[in-house]
């Protein structure tokens, strides 16, 4: 329960408080908003991975690579909400195209042009995407690829990813961040639930396997082909810190699942932006169905299933009834789907490159800085992503991420906010287009300037670590 009365020493003990009374010191007015926030909402939250200790910031407006809290603190934004911002706040065009379509109305009962518009844009722009269908969130669109994907086959089992993160429903919130105690052999995961409340039989419908290990994987699919449904994986491992997947490993997928009647999802929720085409078009691997999401709306709540039109046609209604209908009150509202095409019109093939020439910038730059203050860091990402991981052995998988210093993490990300920073707790972030050279700049400035006091926390540590959710003792 955050309680604005307490103090960060209080509630988290003198050998962990300075981080958080720093952090306390410029955001009262968050931390009331919190406490009032509490009264109405569980812990003060409707997010759940947007909660940190002490309490998260609460925020006020945005423009351009800029947001700012309520207490007036401006920051420089490189999570874009998380991923979903890739032009940042408050486009011009943007707004043009929404309040347009917001006078002409929100939602109908039938067809629309932005529709067919935004269907026909992305189908010639994504080479695998024959035929797609508009949910509201990347969840819908991750729970209607499978529940396809079952029907198409006559199969049941589904295959994610260890560390993988596909959405909220059921078959998908299992072993999304499982603990190292329960997470079983590397190369035969345990199916771990994520959370309480599953159906009982989910476990047995979900097989684990492990990212970016070739050979197990190969093994395990060969194994259990007959009964598998669907492959769901990200090429960028998204939630886990931004991991791109190999390429070998990833046209091993796509032979294996091909050769055994498997369907092959691509999750591209995340990984979409690294390429004019998606992550698909730069690893030159073509799935069967992707998923789209965040970005794809232009900052509003939009998803996208789409691929094969033979396995699409199961959701078709126009001769009898479809084999998997697909309702929803606001499926296609124009006004996501208008933001989603000028989104998308704005990210040119050169506005890609210019992202990914940044992002490939800002990850050695933040390497260097790291290793300057003697912190033992990898930098991973591709494109525009980047993943910020506490640890000395490269990070190729969700197993060597659960390695990395989740006190280090959380030092950094609110010793950046102190300097005008914000990047995601977990340590991720992502670049928009309306970041320039000087803002990437001022990252990597403000990194150099909270690094060593995360170099010195990193020293003999007399103080109780912060645990994975920056909570003492986690
Ligand atoms: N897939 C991936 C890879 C994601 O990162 C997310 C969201 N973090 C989702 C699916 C779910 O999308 P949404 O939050 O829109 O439901």
């Amino acid at each position: 329960m955050i309680d604005s009365n307490i103090t960060e020493r209080d509630r988290y003990g003198p050998a962990v408080a300075e981080p958080y009374e720093t952090y306390a010191a410029v955001t009262p007015a968050s931390r009331r908003c919190a406490a009032q926030a509490a009264a109405y909402l569980p812990g003060g939250d409707s997010r759940t991975p947007l909660f940190h200790a002490p309490y998260p910031l609460a925020f006020e407006e945005g423009h351009g690579c800029r947001v700012v809290d309520l207490d007036g603190n401006e920051l420089l934004d490189f999570t874009g909400n998380h991923s979903s911002l890739i032009h940042g706040y408050g486009h011009p065009r943007l707004l043009e195209a929404v309040a347009d379509q917001l006078r002409k109305g929100t939602a109908f009962p039938g067809l629309t042009r932005p529709q067919v518009e935004f269907a026909r844009q992305l189908c010639e722009r994504v080479e695998s995407l024959e035929l797609v269908r508009f949910t509201n969130s990347g969840t819908e669109a991750t729970l209607q690829a499978v529940r396809a994907a079952r029907a198409y086959t006559g199969r049941h089992l589904l295959v994610k990813i260890e560390g993988g993160y596909n959405g909220s429903w059921d078959e998908v919130m299992v072993s999304t961040h499982p603990s190292a105690e329960v997470a079983g052999d590397l190369e035969r995961p345990a199916a771990v639930p994520a959370t309480e409340g599953l159906a009982p039989q989910v476990e047995s419908t979900v097989l684990v396997l492990p990212f970016n290990e070739e050979a197990a994987m190969r093994r395990l699919l060969e194994e259990r082909g007959p009964s598998i449904a669907a492959v769901i994986v990200e090429p960028v491992l998204g939630s886990a810190g931004m991991i791109p997947a190999d390429a070998d490993y990833l046209r091993m997928l796509r032979e294996v699942t091909q050769r055994l009647g498997i369907l092959l999802v691509f999750d591209e929720v995340i990984s979409f932006r690294v390429a004019y085409g998606g992550a698909q078009e730069h690893y030159g691997v073509s799935p069967d169905l992707t998923c789209l999401g965040k970005a794809i709306g232009g900052g509003l709540p939009l998803g996208v299933v789409g691929g094969r039109s033979d396995i699409m046609a199961v959701f078709d209604p126009s001769e009898h009834a479809p084999r998997v209908p697909h309702p929803g009150s606001y499926n296609a509202n124009p006004l996501s789907l208008v933001a989603g095409a000028v989104s998308l019109e704005l990210l040119t093939q050169g506005e890609v490159d210019r992202l990914n020439r940044h992002g490939d910038a800002l990850r050695s730059e933040l390497s260097a800085a790291f290793a300057e203050a003697g912190l033992a860091v990898q930098v991973t990402g591709l494109g525009s992503l980047f993943g910020i991981h506490f640890v000395r052995r490269p990070v190729k998988s969700y197993r060597d991420a659960l390695r990395s210093d989740k006190d280090l993490r959380h030092r950094l990300f609110l010793g950046l906010i102190g300097e005008g920073v914000l990047i995601d707790p977990r340590g991720t972030g992502c670049l928009s287009t309306a970041l320039g050279e000087g803002e990437l700049a001022a990252f990597v400035r403000a990194v150099r300037k909270v690094a060593p006091s995360v170099a010195e926390a990193d020293g003999p540590r007399g103080h109780e670590p912060l645990g994975s959710d920056g909570r003492r003792g986690g």
